[in-house]
């Protein structure tokens, strides 16, 4: 089934033609600042399933972990979409939200639980865990 989505104005487009490797929740403190929300949700594709049109800009940031984060955000309207690691340079991460239909995600773990906010609740049912 191929799953479609775009940026909040449309000038960026994708369509992934496979199932996630990975459905992943985060907390950390760069999750929180990047979406101005409590967590991050993320499926993790096939780079080579994934076709984007339209421009990106793009944001490195140097990971806990020491690898390069690149996440691509729409110039026109500032909505977050790929990142990549540089661990993994043939996996691609894109937020949930920014599917047409998200209703097949749920995440299969939830990260960085040390550090989630008060006010922002999980489903007990998903595996935790405080840091990575
Ligand atoms: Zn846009
Ligand atoms: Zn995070």
């Amino acid at each position: 089934m191929t799953k479609s989505g775009s940026c909040h104005c449309g000038n960026v487009k994708f369509e992934v033609s496979s199932e996630p490797l990975a459905m992943k929740q985060c907390h950390c403190n760069a999750c929180k600042r990047l979406t101005g929300t409590g967590h991050n949700v993320q499926a993790f594709f096939n780079k080579d399933d994934v076709k984007i049109k339209g421009e990106t800009s793009t944001h490195e940031s140097t990971s806990d972990a020491g690898n390069i984060r690149t996440r691509h955000f729409c110039p026109n309207c500032g909505s977050r979409l790929f990142a990549y690691n540089s661990a993994m340079p043939n996996v691609i991460g894109i937020p949930a939200g920014s599917f047409d239909d998200s209703s097949w995600f749920k995440p299969e773990v939830i990260l960085y639980n040390s550090d989630r906010p008060t006010w922002d609740t999980i489903d007990k049912t998903i595996k935790t865990h405080d840091l990575m």
